[in-house]
């Protein structure tokens, strides 16, 4: 299953737009991660969807994006009431990601509804909060199947499920398929070894990261990875495939270069280019 390629004149469109929506006051950088990672992964345009106070400062913390400024709540929370904006600017991206930098509670919850429900186009990933807010809307869910990735870790996955993390640590691939058809999605189900299980039940493996990998951001960085590539062309199962090689290899070069931990998230974007170069 090789990556889209592009052609020498190609602009920046032919490469695809990312949406990332996400992030709260307490958790800004994880859109910018996201975002990042969409972009070293190939993808052409970035947009980042964030509640209205932080949107300065994220897009001075991002240059190359156009920041879109969101209705939020009291608590420094994306508002249920900026889906429909959401759903128009997702409309004209190729790749979304949902749900970074964001938490479980009714106000997602309410967003994640509407906007699915709302929505028409690009192809999804759902991360973290976003994930959380699935079990209420399986129909409106059910509208974007074929074109979603969920990325749940084992407690995502557990909340998701509705069963204890026990359960899912018991056998994490049977989780993950049963998440994979309840939700008609492609799943990438993160931890040392990541699963990638499609709605039909085919499953991969892939055991090449490293526990440096196991850092706060690191999983906004994948998402960001997924998007980029899905910009570009790939179907959500490539996407997910290779997204989840890349992501594992970056682990692996900074590990060589600095030490098995302590390298930071935010260094895991700039080894795609040479990484998605190698596999040619
Ligand atoms: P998150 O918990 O959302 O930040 O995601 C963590 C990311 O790091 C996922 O892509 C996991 O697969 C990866 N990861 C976490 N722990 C390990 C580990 N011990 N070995 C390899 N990859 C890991
Ligand atoms: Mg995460």
């Amino acid at each position: 299953m090789p990556l889209p390629r592009h052609e020498k004149g190609d602009d920046k469109n032919a490469r695809g737009a990312v949406l990332v929506a996400g992030g709260c006051v307490e958790v800004p950088g994880a859109v910018l991660l996201a975002g990042l990672a969409a972009l070293q992964a190939g993808a052409g345009r970035l947009q980042l969807a964030v509640c209205r106070s932080i949107a300065v400062p994220v897009g001075v913390a991002v240059p190359e994006a156009r920041v879109i400024g969101l209705a939020e709540t009291e608590q420094g929370h994306i508002a249920a009431a900026a889906a429909p904006v959401l759903a128009q600017r997702g409309a004209r991206a190729r790749a979304m990601v949902l749900g970074v930098g964001t938490m479980a509670g009714a106000e997602s919850e309410a967003l994640t509804a509407q906007l699915l429900e709302a929505l028409e186009g690009p192809a999804l990933v759902l991360d973290a909060g976003a994930l959380a807010a699935l079990r209420g809307c399986r129909p409106a869910l059910r509208r974007h199947a074929g074109r979603a990735i969920l990325t749940p870790h084992d407690g995502e996955m557990a909340e998701l499920l509705e069963i204890p993390r026990t359960a899912v640590l018991a056998d994490p691939l049977a989780a993950a398929r049963e998440a994979a058809s309840r939700f008609q999605a492609v799943v990438v189900m993160k931890g040392g070894c990541t699963r990638i299980v499609t709605p039909q039940g085919e499953a991969w493996e892939c055991d090449r990261g490293n526990v440096g990998l196991a850092t706060s951001g690191s999983g906004d960085t994948l998402a960001g990875i997924l998007a980029g590539l899905l910009a570009r062309g790939a179907t959500p199962l490539q996407a997910a495939l290779w997204g989840v090689y890349v992501h594992g290899e970056a682990g692996r070069r900074l590990a060589a270069d600095q030490g098995p931990v302590g390298f930071l998230a935010r260094m895991l974007p700039g080894e795609v280019p040479a990484i998605l170069a190698a596999l040619g």
